[in-house]
C-alpha cells in the first residue's frame, strides 16, 4: 500500500517536473526521465556521478552531460534539494517529504549524511528574524559528528 501511493507521489512529480520544464521551454525527453526515475532508486543522499550511474541502469543513452544539466533544473523545480557539506562533491536528496525543517548531521571520516527532523529550528530562525525585522530566505543546521563505525574502529570503510 505504501508502494503504490510512492508511486502515485512520483507521477504528480514528475507531472510538476514536466510542466516545469515545458514552461523553461525545454523538452521533455526520455533521458530526462530516466534520471528522474534513478532519483527514487537512490536511497538518502547521492552525488551526480551516483545518479548517472543509476540512471544509466534505466536508460542506457542517459548522457554525464545530461545528468549534469539536469540537477540544477530538478533543485530549481524543487524535486531535488541540495545538501552542502562542504567538500568538492555535491550531495543531493530527493524533496519527497520536504514539510519539516532538515538538520544534517554528517560524519567527520566517511561523510554519511543522517537527516533529522528539527522543525523548532525553523521556529527559532523565524522568530530571531522577525525579532530584527527580517525576512529568511535559507538556513541551515549542520553537525558534525563520529558514526558509530568510526567511533568502535577509529575510521570507516567507505572511506577506502
Ligand atoms: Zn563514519
Amino acid at each position: 500500500m505504501a508502494k503504490r501511493k510512492k508511486s502515485k507521489k512520483v507521477e504528480e512529480t514528475w507531472d510538476g517536473f514536466s510542466t516545469f520544464l515545458t514552461s523553461k521551454g525545454l523538452r521533455v525527453t526520455g533521458q530526462r526521465r530516466g534520471i528522474f526515475d534513478a532519483l527514487f532508486e537512490e536511497d538518502g543522499h547521492f552525488t551526480a556521478e551516483q545518479l548517472l550511474v543509476h540512471a544509466r541502469n534505466l536508460d542506457d543513452t542517459v548522457s554525464r552531460a545530461t545528468v549534469y544539466r539536469s540537477l540544477p533544473l530538478l533543485v530549481e523545480s524543487g524535486v531535488v534539494r541540495e545538501v552542502d557539506v562542504g567538500h568538492d562533491n555535491k550531495f543531493y536528496t530527493v524533496n519527497l517529504n520536504s514539510e519539516n525543517f532538515k538538520a544534517q548531521v554528517v560524519c567527520l571520516d566517511c561523510d554519511t549524511i543522517y537527516e533529522v527532523d528539527a522543525p523548532f529550528m525553523e521556529w527559532y530562525g523565524k522568530t530571531v528574524s522577525e525579532k530584527l525585522g527580517l525576512d529568511v530566505q535559507d538556513q541551515r543546521l549542520q553537525v558534525r559528528a563520529e558514526c558509530t563505525q568510526f567511533q568502535h574502529l577509529g575510521s570507516c570503510d567507505r572511506n577506502k
